[in-house]
């Protein structure tokens, strides 16, 4: 058994924590996750992208109890639980959705500070470890 990422090359664990892997404009700073190839601001004057990594620190912009299982292709580990879901604006300029690792998601409010993190999303039918990023509340 390993563990792998749900999609290669989105996010990544450094030193530092974790980062989501995405791409930013030099000419008007707006950031892309996932990367961009260019830029969609229309106002901006000229698209110059560059990798960028985001995260880790953020805080709750809006939040969601994901109540029942969502339909495929979605996956999660039997039996269902549910979780919180949040939009987070990273300290970085990133705004991102991302579940909540928490036992207790009845406890999270928007405002509060979290950190991103790479946790296990299920396990796929080998028993692997199949990851994504999440948020924990610091
Ligand atoms: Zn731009």
């Amino acid at each position: 058994m390993s563990t792998k990422p749900i999609v290669e090359g989105l996010f990544a664990e450094t030193a530092d924590g974790a980062r989501l892997l995405g791409s930013r404009c030099a000419t008007c700073t707006t950031p892309y996750f996932p990367k961009s190839p260019v830029c969609h601001n229309p106002a901006c004057t000229e698209s110059k992208i560059a990798d960028a990594a985001f995260g880790p620190k953020g805080k709750i912009w809006s939040l969601a109890m994901q109540d029942y299982p969502p339909p495929p292709p979605v996956k999660f580990d039997e039996p269902y639980e549910r979780y919180a879901m949040a939009v987070v604006d990273l300290a970085d300029g990133l705004r991102v959705l991302g579940r909540i690792a928490t036992d207790d998601p009845e406890s999270v409010q928007c405002d509060q500070d979290v950190e991103l993190i790479v946790d296990v999303l299920h396990h796929d039918a080998e028993g692997n470890d199949v990851t994504t990023w999440k948020f924990k509340v610091c």
